[in-house]
């Protein structure tokens, strides 16, 4: 074994939510999913409250710099030139900008390589996979089934990145022209993608039972991109503090409202984690479309699970949100026995209510709703008619669900998670014209795609990852 050139940061310790073992970042960031299925949990937070007022002038990169610091086991120097290479890439000098809207300010997420928020955490993802890589010369293979936006921020997370290449699968026909074209159009030659004749669901059971042939898993080093790896919540906790401290530096208020278009409770538990540090959230709305289990847990404490429902905002179409477990640990006050057990019943009852939590520690700072597709039409309508702004349908969910929440000397900043020309048959629907444009969209329709045809079946994917995977 190679010594290690880094020692690892002691203090920097991670626990699963279903465990008592901890781990240091490092495994966390590789490994993703704890083996006893959990999720991996910090064992200390840090408290920032003290900081903020100094902290309004920093650029992105220097404020993810001092908040990711206590999570990271690696020298400033190093993590300072990951933070630079993963954020030159955006088209905005201030990475993630807020805009004034009205009487809302729209956190603009969206200005990455694949125009969604999913590219802040996913560029870092993989600058990171590539540093902890070279250091160990160990290879990554990772698997991906994406419904849209995911994959392709992923592929281009990793694209040209030396030993470890990916593979997305979609279902064929189910993804937008455009979605589809971000993933198959990159020529890099450690990406792979495949249509599946099958639905999201058969593409990520093909994942999970591939995941989980173990002689194929440690053959091949696989791993997986899924938004249950700690260090993608982390980087998303970067721009609440970002957004926050310049809203309280611009109005002089105390407090700020967020509100989260939510799928699977990643985006919205990194805001939860800025709160928990000490940024003075006052509320997070959680915002969901038809898909409302989230919304319907914290307006009725039931959590139970439906059936996933096609909507316009298709990256929130999901049913159970990997993530609730983060927020079930704290609400357990950091119990991972009783987290398992929370887990368990779910899984096996389909339901959790909170007769079987404690009661909150201190009082929620979570508020929901959910959007149907004619508010989201309307809300569309309503910001480009008022405010000559385009909202992606995403965010109008967010938005729409946040109105009830204008307060008096709190700003409210609604995060907007994707660029409107990533979704024109929404567009165009709200406002009957198809206006929404970006440069780097309309380049893809010219570019050669590269793409395999997959049947459903677990063999015939081994085989064809056997074939591109060394
Ligand atoms: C993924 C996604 C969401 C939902 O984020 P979660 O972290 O899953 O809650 C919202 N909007 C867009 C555009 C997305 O791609």
């Amino acid at each position: 074994m190679v010594a290690r050139m880094h020692p690892p940061n002691t203090k920097t310790q991670y626990i699963s939510s279903r465990g008592k073992e901890t781990f240091g970042f490092e495994e966390v960031v590789m490994s993703g999913l704890a083996r006893d299925g959990g999720l991996f949990m910090p064992t200390a937070l840090p408290d920032f409250r003290a900081d903020l007022h100094a902290w309004k002038h920093l650029s992105y990169p220097e404020m993810a710099l001092k908040i990711m610091r206590p999570f990271v086991d690696l020298q400033d120097a190093t993590l300072r030139e990951l933070l630079s290479k993963s954020y030159s890439p955006f088209r905005d000098t201030d990475v993630t900008p807020l805009r004034r809207v009205g009487r809302i300010w729209l956190l603009e997420l969206f200005h990455g390589p694949t125009l969604a928020f999913k590219d802040v955490a996913l560029q870092f993802l993989g600058n990171l996979f590539e540093h902890y890589l070279s250091r160990s010369g160990n290879r990554l293979n990772l698997l991906g089934a994406t419904s849209g936006d995911t994959g392709s921020a992923a592929i281009h997370g990793v694209k040209g990145k030396k030993n470890i290449a990916i593979a997305v699968i979609f279902p064929r026909g189910r993804v937008s022209q455009i979605q589809e074209r971000q993933m198959t159009t990159v020529p890099d030659s450690n990406i792979f993608c495949a249509a599946v004749d099958g639905s999201f669901d058969d593409c990520q059971r093909l994942v999970k039972d591939t995941l989980r042939c173990l002689d194929f898993r440690d053959r091949f080093a696989l791993g997986s991109v899924n938004s249950i790896n700690w260090a993608r919540v982390l980087a998303q906790t970067v721009y609440y503090f970002h957004a926050g401290i310049r809203v309280l530096a611009a109005t002089g208020a105390n407090q700020m409202s967020f509100a989260v278009p939510t799928g699977n409770f990643g985006d919205i538990f990194a805001g939860y984690l800025a709160s928990r540090m000490g940024l003075p959230i006052k509320r997070l709305i959680l915002a969901t479309n038809e898909n409302d289990i989230l919304a319907r847990f914290f307006q009725n404490g039931i959590y139970a699970r439906g059936k996933a429902k096609a909507t316009l905002s298709p990256s929130m179409d999901i049913q159970v949100a990997s993530n609730f477990e983060r927020y079930l640990y704290y609400r357990t006050a950091s119990n991972p026995e009783q987290t398992r057990m929370l887990m368990e019943k779910f899984e096996k009852t389909g339901k959790i209510t909170t007769n079987d939590l404690p009661p909150p520690l201190e009082p929620e700072v979570f508020t929901a709703g959910s959007a149907d597709t004619t508010a989201t039409l309307q809300t569309i309508k309503e910001y480009h008619t008022l405010h000559n702004c385009l909202l992606d349908p995403h965010t109008a969910v967010g938005v729409h669900v946040a109105k009830p929440y204008l307060e008096e000397n709190i700003p409210l900043i609604c995060l907007a998670t994707a660029h409107p020309a990533k979704f024109p048959k929404a567009i165009a629907q709200a406002l009957g014209r198809d206006i929404a444009r970006h440069e780097t969209l309309e380049a893809l329709k010219d570019l050669p795609a590269r793409c395999d045809n997959l049947p459903p079946d677990p063999e015939t994917f081994r085989n064809f990852l056997a074939n591109h995977f060394n």
